[in-house]
């Protein structure tokens, strides 16, 4: 009996190799060395075969762990480009940096401008970037309210439903006190609702 054949273990046994420090799904013999594959697939190895033993479930549990970890992370997609935050001339400026480069279809300037804009967003709209997941809508059970008020003795309206309430008010005001200046509101009433 050869070393080689001493040391076979069934095609798909989860075996340790000491010289890599490698746990490896055992594939078959290769000559004199044993072939073994990664968990999670790959590249193929010799090992030598006297040197093998089966996994422990420790070990193999470690191996598990890292392929799952390698394949999360190569299985993130790369993130979508974050859109400028409105009124943001810096945003604006970044994002028509990136835009510019995939124009020219310049990826690695197009990463940079990414990476800068996500940079800044981080820094500056931290905030507003966590309610991103949010929409502003309108309150469909509050309608809009108008009011005015005499900007010479501070009477007001009070809140009305239609602008033409406001106005029949001032038209009184002005003709009962003779002010005729006034500060008109216009309030709605919206909700951040969960998009
Ligand atoms: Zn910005
Ligand atoms: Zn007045």
């Amino acid at each position: 009996m050869t070393e080689s054949t001493e040391n076979q273990f069934e095609t798909g046994t989860v075996v340790y190799d000491p010289v890599s420090d490698t746990v490896g799904e055992y594939q078959g013999p290769a000559g004199p060395y044993a072939l073994l594959r990664p968990l999670g697939g790959g590249r193929e190895w010799e090992a030598r075969p006297e040197s093998l033993r089966p996994a422990t479930p420790g070990e193999r549990l470690s191996a598990a762990v890292r392929v799952a970890n390698s394949r999360s992370f190569q299985g993130t997609p790369e993130p979508l480009s974050p859109a400028p935050v409105r009124d943001c001339a810096a945003c604006a400026d970044l994002a028509a940096l990136r835009d510019d480069a995939r124009a020219r279809h310049d990826g690695s300037a197009e990463t940079d401008a990414d990476v800068l804009l996500r940079r800044h967003q981080r820094r500056y709209h931290a905030a507003l970037l966590g309610l991103a997941q949010y929409a502003l809508v309108p309150d469909v059970s509050a309608g809009a309210e108008y009011e005015t008020s005499c900007t010479e003795c501070r009477a007001g309206s009070g809140a009305r439903q239609r602008p033409a309430d406001v106005e029949e008010w001032q038209h009184a005001h002005t003709r009962d006190t003779g002010h005729a200046r006034y500060r008109r509101t216009v309030a709605d009433y919206a909700v951040l609702a969960a998009r």
